[in-house]
């Protein structure tokens, strides 16, 4: 099967006991300013472009961002900041994306969440991100054959996709590169870029700021061959 029949596996998926209570919890509680509205409440899946050049591997959907819309980065903070600045480098063809209806489309682009359910202080545990591997594997498995960059949203994307595209057989170096804002690790036809993860955390404090984000995407467009 394809991305359409990964992405209906994924959406019933119930391996982690307390994240699928999470998930749950906050889509029945929902936060009051999203009372009118039906939360999504389950595993998020991939979205974008099947034959990206771009892939962008994110944390986990926020309890109230894409645990709500179903969409990965959608209707929060991080989703604002990034939706713009992959707009200005032509990934995004729209400069938000507020629900899963909004017209938005990735452009030679796909974003992916490296644990797909929304964990408690948007911290998933080891053993979570380790059960949730097997649906990254698979997603990677069908992407990477037209994919030539892969940009790590924060140092927890960063290890769980290099740790999945050596079980891949790419050949990761060891000891394995650190992660950083701009670090990149040539892995013959993909190159894996860092970026610091879009959170309010980072993006308020001007940890990353725009131009920052701009550089990077530049420089996946440039890898992309676009
Ligand atoms: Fe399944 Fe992944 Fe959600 Fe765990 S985090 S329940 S493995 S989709």
């Amino acid at each position: 099967g394809g991305l359409a029949e990964l992405d209906a596996r994924v959406s019933v998926c119930r391996a982690c006991p307390r994240l699928v209570e999470w998930r749950e919890d906050v889509a029945r509680a929902k936060r009051r300013m999203f009372a009118t509205e039906a939360y999504w409440g389950r595993p998020i899946a991939g979205w974008g472009d099947p034959e990206a050049r771009l892939l962008i591997v994110g944390l986990a959907p926020a309890a109230h961002g894409g645990n709500r819309t179903g969409r990965i980065f959608t209707g929060d903070a991080s989703g604002d900041f990034l939706f713009a600045a992959l707009h200005r480098a032509g990934f995004a063809a729209q400069p938000t994306s507020t629900s899963a209806y909004d017209g938005q489309r990735l452009l030679q682009a796909r974003m992916l969440p490296a644990v797909r359910c929304a964990p408690p202080a948007n911290k998933p545990t080891p053993g979570e991100r380790d059960t949730c591997a097997p649906w990254l594997d698979r997603e990677l498995e069908l992407l990477l054959p037209h994919a030539r960059v892969a940009l790590a949203l924060g140092g927890f994307a960063w290890q769980a996709l290099l740790t999945a595209l050596s079980r891949r057989g790419l050949d990761v170096p060891s000891p394995r590169p650190a992660f950083g804002h701009g670090a990149e690790v040539g892995l013959g036809p993909l190159t894996v870029l860092g970026c610091y993860h879009p959170s309010q955390q980072n993006t308020f404090t001007g940890r990353l700021t725009p131009a920052m984000a701009d550089d990077v995407l530049a420089r996946a467009r440039e890898l992309s061959g676009l």
